[in-house]
């Protein structure tokens, strides 16, 4: 049974949770550093805001071995903030996080007025509602990125290798689309090993 780790520091982790209680698929809550040693198949980095989250990653210590597991191929959905911690860059500030996805990030990126929109728009092909809340894009990735979905020209989720990312909060709707294709992730990475 493929078991979900969702990191609950802080931010938007429950509605993670609900999606998977939907799909029927077990997750659990990683709050501290002794979560990190529960077994899982695949990790949660949900939205809300990257500057805190990042902080307590590394006051709770768990900054080095999150960052261990990513680097090991544990499969990795971050949504909006976590797409933050995921990016190798951000083009418009100083801080920087795991730096394991080959992308370079704009955060708060559609300004103070369209800072938070809703739309439809293909994800891998697939036509699904996507929330954005102060969001991030994706300005620019490496070669071994998949652009998954491009909103008003502004590349808003990727995937590379194991780590999926999206600007918008695909939690926050009704489609389960989006987990279910980090789940394809997971049973892949799982019938390799
Ligand atoms: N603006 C937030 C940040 O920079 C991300 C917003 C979100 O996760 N909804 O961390």
């Amino acid at each position: 049974m493929i078991t979900i780790g969702i990191l609950a520091v802080q931010g938007a982790f429950i509605e993670h949770r609900h999606i998977f209680d939907k799909l029927n698929v077990k997750s659990f809550e990683i709050r501290q550093l002794k979560d990190l040693s529960l077994p899982m198949d695949g990790l949660i980095l949900p939205g809300g805001e990257s500057t805190t989250m990042g902080k307590l990653l590394k006051d709770l210590k768990m900054f080095d071995l999150l960052q261990e597991k990513i680097n090991n191929g544990l499969p990795v959905l971050g949504t909006c903030a976590g797409m933050i911690l995921l990016a190798k860059k951000l083009t418009n500030d100083e801080r920087e996080y795991f730096k394991t996805m080959d992308i370079a990030v704009e955060r708060n990126a559609y300004g103070r007025q369209l800072g938070s929109f809703f739309t439809f728009a293909k994800f891998n092909n697939i036509d699904i509602p996507m929330t954005f809340i102060r969001a991030p894009f994706i300005a620019s990735c490496g070669d071994d990125v998949e652009v998954l979905s491009v909103v008003n020209d502004h590349i808003v989720a990727s995937r590379q290798g194991n780590q999926i990312a999206t600007a918008f909060h695909p939690e926050l709707t009704d489609s389960t689309y989006v987990h279910e294709y980090f789940l394809e992730l997971v049973k892949k990475n799982l019938s390799k090993a």
